[in-house]
């Protein structure tokens, strides 16, 4: 996904942050990597074109657009932490080999979900967003995993 420096400028300030430099390249390179990236992989697409930001000041951005409500951290288990700058309702399938976290978006499944808590009745408790990690195994490591 290719997203405009002024867009960007745009999501910081909605989000109620300064457009710094860093965060400005930090938060291209989130969206631009392909599906849900670490940190390392983050530092390692900005690295030469930007010697200057260091590791840390990467770590340490992503986690501000976590508080500030820009990206989302995607628990994959085992590894690192993963990001994910799509903060809309959806499901993420993961490839235990190849570690790949591909988005899954299935109003069907939400509507399943939302209908059996609501017949449950949890008590105290309000139901604000849902994200289910569908774990398993890619079948053929040279195709992509396809919805349909
Ligand atoms: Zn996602």
């Amino acid at each position: 996904m290719e997203i405009s420096l002024d867009q960007i400028k745009e999501k910081l300030g909605n989000a109620g942050l300064k457009a710094t430099h860093q965060r400005m390249v930090v938060y291209r390179a989130l969206v631009g990597v392909k599906s849900h990236p670490s940190a390392d992989k983050v530092f390692d697409s900005i690295q030469s074109e930007n010697p200057s930001i260091t590791l840390a000041t990467v770590y340490n951005t992503l986690d501000t657009f976590v508080e500030a409500g820009l990206a989302k951290r995607v628990m994959s288990g085992k590894g690192p932490v993963r990001y994910d700058a799509r903060m809309d309702n959806h499901h993420h399938l993961i490839c235990s080999n190849t570690k790949e976290i591909i988005d899954f978006y299935d109003e069907e499944l939400n509507s399943l979900i939302r209908d059996y808590l609501q017949k449950k009745r949890i008590q105290n408790f309000e139901l604000a967003d849902m994200q289910l990690h569908i774990r398993g195994e890619k079948l053929n490591p040279n195709k992509e995993i396809r919805i349909k």
